[in-house]
């Protein structure tokens, strides 16, 4: 649990966009998995990047369609009004967390614009390319919108061996939110990319929204409705640990050994499992002042 259950999370304009008929084949787990294993595989080595989550490099204009399209499903992400509704629900938790993203955000960042957030259903044509789980969730810059599938956390535990619990889905929601931090505040455009390895800006801009995701994790509790009512609980140290557990789940060597029985440090996008933990670390531990990863020598 990481939701109040009678927090009010009913204001949470998330989108539900999509054409379904894909988390059936999630279920089988077999196919999309397998489609997710090609890209990573074609990008591991390739290094392609825009700001995915996955390592490995995946990129959503690489995307191949898989599943059978049943029909558009738009409209908004259904049964979520109290913290009890996003403590049932994956949809509700991802969608509810951006009021707390945005509430936290606007304290830190003068003029403030909040991003937009879709809740994909099967897959979704963005000005990016399309979202779906064959690259996992992803922030837009051109859009500025945070696209993710909540069947996504099933992959992260499938496929990556991570136990994707409600704290580690929170991270993954509050790292794409870095990554729209570092498009309005003019970080993408300061450090554009420059190719891929451990020192890239890529990997740099990749591990400061792991540290922005740390930081709000941190001040997270701080966060109230219009009641009153602070949204989520104090994380347990065992939620902690599972956040970070899926960090290291996500780095690029860990998926580079798991899908090609070796690594290739230069051609990374997200970085290293270590990496990825420690920023995460860092940004709980230390907060938002200690996320400058352009400014070290090695990140
Ligand atoms: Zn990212």
């Amino acid at each position: 649990m990481t939701f109040n259950p009678d927090a009010d999370v009913s204001d949470n304009n998330v989108q539900r966009r999509g054409r379904g008929g894909r988390t059936a084949a999630i279920a089988g787990g077999g196919v999309v998995g397998l489609g997710a294993v090609v890209v990573l595989l074609i990008s591991a080595f390739t290094g392609v990047d825009l700001t995915g989550f996955l390592g490995g490099g995946t990129d959503p204009s690489q995307s191949q369609q898989q599943g059978t399209a049943t029909g558009s499903t738009d409209g908004v992400v259904q049964n979520c009004k109290t913290g009890a509704d996003a403590n049932n629900s994956v949809d509700c938790r991802v969608a509810s967390a951006r009021l707390v993203l945005n509430q936290y955000w606007a304290k830190h960042v003068k003029g403030y614009v909040a991003p937009g957030q879709v809740s994909v259903d099967g897959s979704t044509p963005t000005p990016c390319g399309t979202a779906s789980n064959d690259v996992g969730p992803f922030y837009c810059p051109s859009d500025q919108t945070v696209y993710i599938d909540p069947t996504f956390f099933q992959l992260l535990k499938q496929q990556f061996g991570a136990e994707a619990g409600d704290l580690a889905q929170i991270y993954v929601v509050a790292h794409e939110y870095g990554h729209h931090i570092q498009n309005i505040t003019g970080t993408m455009t300061k450090y554009p990319n420059n190719g891929t390895g451990p020192t890239s800006n890529g990997v740099r801009t990749e591990l400061q929204a792991d540290c922005y995701a740390g930081a709000f994790i941190a001040d997270m509790t701080a966060q109230k409705d219009k009641n009153g009512v602070a949204y989520m609980k104090k994380p347990t140290d065992a939620q902690i640990k599972d956040a970070l557990n899926a960090a290291a789940a996500v780095g690029d060597d860990h998926i580079q050994q798991q899908s090609a029985g070796y690594t290739n440090p230069e051609s990374w996008t997200h970085g290293s499992s270590t990496q990825r933990d420690y920023w995460f670390a860092n940004g709980y531990k230390n907060g938002l002042g200690q996320c400058d990863t352009f400014a070290v020598a090695t990140p």
